[in-house]
């Protein structure tokens, strides 16, 4: 079975997420624990995490549907010592908030070397600060997001992923997340039938469908290969309906959270049906 959903709002609290996804009939949802454009956050209270459980129960949530992200100014792969572990104990925080909430996964951006080292250098200290992390917390799984390789980030390429995942020691405890906007504008074409089996047969070969955790479901306003990260609505942007339809009948994508998004939130209930008319 597939499960979708939307990146949906925590205002007014966290335990408004499944509330806001049962809204636009999600049956998988994404959220931000905490503000992702600040450092520090309040600390979750009981209240918020006893709601949130329970929001989750009455709306049919199960932790392996969501899919939480990580704040954007997290950069675990920073080449400044100082700076490196301010973002290291943010993300040690996350993935505490993740495990308070009882979710199993979250989701994060690998990180940028600011072009101050080498791109293995900064897949080493990625795969350190996750290491750094999972050892001081008990379940959550740490879910590597691929790029579209905007600037100096790194995760653009599959073999990044399986770099990364070839240096944390509990394996049990990472995956990854492909996101088709990013996909595509970091040069893996999946818009025929062809492109899109031979996209994820480098995928299974270089990462392992077993470590695909979740997805993220866009289209994009850039061109193949441009390296630019800006999602579009479903159809509306360069990769077309037909990647989604393939998605769709592709039974390596069940059972995990496929996430959009996608610009306008006024339309995801819309997008979310879409997508389900599109399973043959
Ligand atoms: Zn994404
Ligand atoms: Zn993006």
């Amino acid at each position: 079975m597939k499960y979708i959903g939307a990146h949906v709002s925590t205002s007014g609290g966290v335990e408004n997420a499944p509330l806001n996804a049962k809204e636009i009939g999600a049956t998988a949802f994404a959220l931000f624990t905490k503000n992702q454009r600040q450092w520090f956050s309040k600390p979750l209270t009981e209240d918020n995490i006893s709601k949130f459980k329970d929001n989750c129960e009455t709306g049919g949530y199960s932790p392996d549907h969501i899919l939480p992200h990580d704040s954007y100014l997290i950069n675990l792969g920073n080449p400044d010592a100082e700076k490196l572990l301010k973002s290291k104990k943010a993300f040690l925080d996350e993935l505490q908030r993740c495990e308070q909430l009882g979710l199993k996964y979250l989701n994060f951006h690998p990180g940028s070397h600011l072009g101050q080292n080498s791109e293995d250098e900064c897949l080493e200290t990625i795969a350190d600060s996750i290491n750094w992390a999972l050892s001081q917390t008990e379940f959550a799984t740490a879910v590597i997001e691929n790029t579209a390789g905007q600037g100096n980030n790194v995760g653009y390429k599959f073999e990044h992923l399986a770099k990364i995942i070839g240096n944390v020691k509990d394996k049990s405890r990472i995956g990854v997340c492909i996101d088709t906007c990013h996909a595509y504008t970091s040069g893996y074409d999946i818009r025929t039938e062809e492109t899109f089996l031979n996209t994820f047969q480098q995928f299974e070969k270089l990462v392992g469908f077993q470590y695909l955790k979740g997805m993220h479901i866009n289209d994009s306003k850039k061109e193949l290969a441009t390296r630019v990260d800006r999602h579009d609505s479903l159809g509306e942007g360069f990769i077309g309906l037909d990647a989604f339809k393939f998605i769709m009948n592709d039974d390596r994508f069940d059972g995990i959270p496929l996430i959009l998004e996608t610009p306008n939130s006024e339309i995801w209930a819309d997008e979310i049906k879409l997508l389900y008319s599109l399973a043959l």
